[in-house]
């Protein structure tokens, strides 16, 4: 049997989110459940937009909360996260071998030139996406310009027929159509990884069994499965968990609702009621309890229990609690 090992990977560009914490829950309690580990992932592709603040501010708030992950390079002391901008050798190599095996292209395209294209596509009512300009390249061309020293991106290629079906725990198949996915970019022209790029490399050699992620990740999954075939890997199992909602259903959002850790850390708000609010999204303990803690939570977890009906955010829940 394949041990069960899932993960979360935030990105630290900002407050420490309520989100980060609600989705770590389930991924603790569902790896401890079955004997399995959790781990964490920075992703930290987004040179522009990640902080070192917000880095740290996620590990504190993730160990204030007592979701604490199993494993992760030595840094002295608890073992530090993995991050991904200590990586970029390992997503150069299978970019690399995703080009020689004529599932990826490099594309010389100048934001104008995207740009246009877009302005054209939305004027003729068409789908926004790539229009495939790069493919028709010839490897002289290629060579021409990579001598020239001229930027680029590479895409990868995506089925141009038929339907990506992905095998959902909580939803069944769900069926997206391969002709709404664009060539997505999966090396930037700095060399660095895109997310699609480097989480699946990343979930495959961190061998992650599981994904229990936010339903707003459906719609980048057919670009992770199409990955994991062409690299002709096994895809992990997918959990897509239901949005926190505000009180309107809408999702949850800091007009709303504040959504930073660091919020309610400064509120006063205790740990223990904190995950024991988040633990009540989407998911109920069988005899009804309403004080659980993780530990409880990890030893009743059945992960077909989780209910899709749209958690809502109530703080009155959580000052009770409290
Ligand atoms: N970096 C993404 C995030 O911020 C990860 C999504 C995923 O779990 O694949 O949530
Ligand atoms: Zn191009």
């Amino acid at each position: 049997m394949t041990k069960i090992r899932t993960r979360i990977a935030p990105s630290p560009t900002g407050d420490p989110h309520v989100g980060t914490a609600y989705i770590a829950l389930f991924n603790k309690v569902f790896a401890e459940s079955q004997g399995g580990e959790f781990i964490l992932r920075i992703e930290d592709t987004d040179q522009a937009r990640s902080t070192a603040e917000s880095e740290q501010a996620i590990l504190d708030s993730l160990n204030w909360l007592g979701l604490n992950w199993a494993e992760g390079p030595d840094v002295g002391g608890p073992h530090g996260p993995y991050r991904q901008s200590d990586r970029k050798d390992i997503y150069q190599k299978y970019v690399n071998q995703l080009i020689d095996d004529g599932h990826a292209f490099r594309c010389f395209c100048s934001n104008e030139r995207l740009d246009e294209v877009r302005e054209q596509q939305r004027a003729n009512g068409e789908d926004i996406g790539y229009d495939g300009h790069c493919l028709s390249l010839s490897e002289a061309d290629i060579q021409q310009k990579l001598d020239a020293g001229e930027e680029h991106v590479v895409r990868m290629k995506v089925p141009t027929e038929g339907t990506c079906v992905i095998k959902d725990v909580l939803r069944g198949d769900v069926e997206i159509d391969w002709k709404q996915i664009d060539m997505q970019v999966l090396m930037k022209s700095d060399g660095l990884p895109t997310y699609h790029l480097a989480s699946v490399v990343d979930d495959h050699l961190m061998e992650i069994s599981h994904i229990l992620r936010g339903e707003e990740w459906i719609s980048s999954t057919p670009k992770q499965i199409a990955l994991y075939q062409y690299f002709g890997w096994t895809p992990p199992v997918y959990v897509h968990l239901p949005l926190l909602r505000n009180a309107d259903k809408s999702k949850l959002s800091k007009r709303k609702n504040p959504t930073s850790i660091t919020y309610y850390r400064e509120l006063g708000i205790l740990p223990e009621a904190l995950v024991n609010f988040l633990g009540m999204m989407g998911w109920t303990m069988p005899e009804g309890e309403e004080v659980f803690s993780v530990a409880d939570m990890a030893k009743a977890f059945d992960v077909n229990r989780i209910s899709l009906g749209g958690p809502v955010f109530d703080l009155e829940k959580l000052n009770w609690l409290n």
